[in-house]
């Protein structure tokens, strides 16, 4: 595939306006680094700060609402991320499906908001440790890629345009320090190619899909050397440029 690999940090619910240090160090270091594309994706309060710190890398929201704006307390819509500078969002993380009950119909609603609004996404898949020993890891995934990728008006064009990812993030090892096998993670992304060539036909190939599950310095070389790995969404290792940049190096 000709894309450039795709490393984002995904902060969660970390940082602080301090910590834009590190965002800065991250962003130095990406001239370096120029056939990676890299981003980060702070909470909401600070994307507006993040954008204004850094020229050299994308920066993104973690969650928008399905709608533009209105009466909906406390969320945040996809054209108002776009307003403050985002590029892109990342939708239906497992910790939002979890906490959040969001089934594939509404990460699916919400990525269809989202490129509506000019913004790219990635939308996360995985499967948990109940369902990967059950032997359903498989089916699992490919039911959520099948409910939950955009495939409102947008979305063509969007998928064109290379503007659609998809994470797979094994639940458990997300944040467990227990990194997925290479070679059930090559599996699993040819798993996810079939489903996305499915849906978008020979434009799936531009999709990439990116895994992520406590990737760190570590284990980022081999795992971005995977057949069908497009890049990385990492999640602990995101929140200093010590820990990030070596995941970027190694892509
Ligand atoms: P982790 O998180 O790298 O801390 O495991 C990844 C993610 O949830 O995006």
């Amino acid at each position: 595939m000709s894309h450039r690999p795709y490393i984002v940090g995904n902060w969660k619910m970390n940082g602080s306006r301090a910590m834009l240090a590190e965002a800065r160090a991250i962003d130095r270091a990406a001239a370096r680094h120029p056939h990676v594309q890299i981003a980060l994706a702070p909470p909401f309060p600070l994307i507006g700060l993040l954008r204004e710190a850094v020229s050299g890398i994308g920066v993104g929201g973690q969650d928008c609402h399905t709608e533009a704006k209105g009466a909906h307390t406390g969320d945040v819509s996809a054209a108002m991320l776009a307003d403050i500078g985002a590029d892109f969002v990342i939708l239906g993380h497992s910790e939002r499906r979890k906490d959040h009950g969001e089934s594939d119909a509404l990460v699916r609603a919400k990525a269809d908001a989202a490129l509506a609004a000019g913004l790219g996404v990635i939308v996360c898949v995985g499967e948990t440790l109940d369902e990967r020993d059950a032997g359903r890891a498989e089916a699992v995934v490919s039911g959520q890629i099948d409910g939950s990728i955009p495939l409102g008006e947008a979305a063509a064009e969007a998928v064109a345009l290379g503007k659609v990812a998809v994470a797979y993030e094994p639940v458990w090892a997300i944040g467990t320090g227990r990194v997925a096998a290479v070679e059930d993670v090559v599996a699993m992304h040819a798993a996810i190619r079939a489903r996305l060539t499915e849906a978008y036909g020979e434009a799936g190939a531009k999709v990439r899909i990116l895994y992520g599950g406590s990737v760190n310095a570590g284990n980022a070389a081999d795992l971005l050397a995977a057949e069908g790995v497009g890049g990385a969404l990492v999640g602990g290792a995101s929140l200093t440029a010590d820990a990030f940049l070596p995941i970027v190096a190694a892509a």
